[in-house]
């Protein structure tokens, strides 16, 4: 079975709530391979870095653009590809951000292709006990033939 890929994101206001949200969970994380945004990323791996082999870092981890920078769009692309099979993006409902139409461009994608997406540590803890996880799991994909086939 191919190894889950999670997406993780944080903003500045719910980076410290990201970061005990992973330090709580690390030992069911590591199992899979974690791709976050820039400063987010910085954060998570200085968090891991007690419970893992440094060569995790190097083949289970990847740290994009910051989310400002185009981090956001980088994750939402994968989603796209198929390559994020679940998402934890802690956004801040307290700030408005500077990149909020790629956080608004990033969870419609992520429902477009019914990726599971925790946007509060509550969703978080249910997504990383689901015994889905270790399972082989197909998300059913809307059909948009008729929108792809309409007449112009
Ligand atoms: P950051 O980006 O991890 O680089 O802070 C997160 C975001 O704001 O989308």
């Amino acid at each position: 079975m191919q190894v889950k890929r999670i997406g993780l994101v944080a903003h500045d206001g719910q980076k410290k709530n990201l970061r005990e949200w992973v330090e709580w969970n690390r030992e069911i994380l590591v199992k899979y391979d974690l791709v976050c945004t820039g400063t987010t990323g910085k954060i998570i791996k200085e968090a891991l870095s007690k419970c893992v082999e440094k060569n995790y870092f190097d083949n289970h981890f990847t740290i994009l653009k910051s989310g400002p920078l185009g981090g956001d769009q980088q994750l939402g692309a994968m989603i796209v590809n198929g390559d994020i099979q679940m998402l934890i993006f802690f956004w801040d409902p307290m700030e408005s951000q500077p990149h909020d139409v790629d956080v608004k461009a990033l969870l419609r994608i992520t429902t477009m292709y019914n990726v599971p997406a925790a946007c509060n540590r509550a969703t978080a803890d249910f997504l990383i006990s689901s015994p889905l996880l270790d399972e082989e799991y197909e998300c059913t994909q809307q059909d948009f033939s008729s929108y792809t086939n309409r007449k112009i």
